[in-house]
């Protein structure tokens, strides 16, 4: 039986991630200082005989042993990540240290939740692994874009200078159930909004693109990615079906049956314009891509958002 840590077990995705490793008969360690996450995306978990939950700051040192280590702690919504951007660098930067410095002493494989936004306002597109990206280093996104950027020159580091054993997932748009109401990601917002009856937020004309993930295909790839030896470099995760702010609004009123009410507001600061992953090493390397479509997609996490509301009717 595998010992498995999720940092960020308590988010949106490790939660998915958790349940995931527990189903496949992995034992594992859930640590969280629940800024983004929940206990109540885990509680159902916290009777499993084979998870532990510990309350814990990736930015302080952990002594634990694992066999492999999720490294996902770190806000990923833009409002949360520029709440404190100060600490988002430092879960970045020392949580990162502190993971692979486990991961040495312990000989444990680490896999990062990186993320697209190391490639930035991009300039090329779709996105390969092999773009480097063209991101402000003083922005307000560059708290998280170039602490993910960071993170990835730590994980390659400790792996040519210590021999960890790592994996890094380029993580692009994923939703689903779980996000949190006030989490103030497009999808999760666009969703609220339109089940309270309220109008839908597009910042900007809604003409920037991003590329949409359902969460159990991110996940399923996740674990892929973690299993399959020798795949060290970066690897792009994501749907590549690629749409505009303004058609998610239109499909989301239509999946909800809700009035078309839309305001538009300022794009926020270097909101990349294209966004869309090239998944051809994912598909080469690890045989996979996405299975669940948008409406697909979205009509679950409408269903998870109505019942978490307490909204049932169109
Ligand atoms: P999330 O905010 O729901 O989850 C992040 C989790 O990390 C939360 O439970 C939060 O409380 C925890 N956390 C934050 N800082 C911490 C710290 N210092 N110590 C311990 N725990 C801490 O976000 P998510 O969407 O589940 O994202 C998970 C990971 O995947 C993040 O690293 C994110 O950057 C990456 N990612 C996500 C997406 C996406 O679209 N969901 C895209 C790219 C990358
Ligand atoms: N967005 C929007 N309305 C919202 C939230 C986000 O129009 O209520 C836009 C945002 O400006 C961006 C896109 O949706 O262009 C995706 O934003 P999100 O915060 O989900 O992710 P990211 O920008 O990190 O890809």
């Amino acid at each position: 039986m595998k010992r498995i840590l999720v940092t960020g077990g308590a988010g949106f995705l490790g939660s998915h991630l958790c349940e995931y490793l527990l189903r496949s008969g992995a034992d594992v360690v859930c640590i969280d200082n629940f800024f983004s996450g929940s206990k109540d995306n885990i509680r159902h978990l916290l009777d499993h005989p084979y998870f532990e939950l510990i309350r814990h700051d990736v930015i302080h040192p952990l002594f634990i042993e694992v066999d492999q280590i999720y490294h996902l702690a770190c806000p990923a919504s833009p409002i949360h990540y520029q709440h404190n951007p100060i600490k988002t660098v430092k879960t970045n930067v020392m949580g990162t240290i502190n993971m692979l410095g486990l991961a040495k002493r312990i000989k444990a494989r680490i896999l990062l939740a990186s993320s697209s936004e190391v490639y930035g306002d991009a300039e090329i597109h779709p996105q390969p692994e092999s773009y480097w990206g063209n991101v402000n280093p003083i922005g307000i996104r560059s708290c998280y874009d170039e602490g993910k950027r960071v993170a990835e020159t730590l994980m390659m580091d400790y792996s040519r200078q210590n021999n960890v054993d790592i994996r890094i997932a380029r993580i692009f748009n994923t939703y689903g159930p779980r996000m949190a109401v006030n989490d103030g990601r497009v999808v999760s917002n666009f969703i609220v909004q339109a089940l309270r009856g309220e109008s839908l937020t597009v910042y900007g004309d809604g003409k920037q693109t991003r590329s949409f993930c359902y969460v159990s295909d991110l996940v399923e790839v996740l674990v892929q990615l973690m299993n399959k030896e020798g795949l060290t470099n970066p690897v792009n995760l994501g749907n590549p079906a690629e749409c505009t702010v303004l058609e998610l609004a239109k499909k989301v009123l239509e999946l909800t049956g809700r009035r078309p009410e839309i305001t538009f507001s300022p794009l926020p600061a270097d909101d990349p314009v294209r966004r869309c992953p090239d998944i051809s090493l994912a598909r080469e390397k690890l045989g996979w891509q996405p299975k669940v479509g948008l409406d697909e997609g979205l009509q679950k996490t409408i269903a998870y958002f109505q019942e978490k509301l307490g909204i049932k009717e169109k």
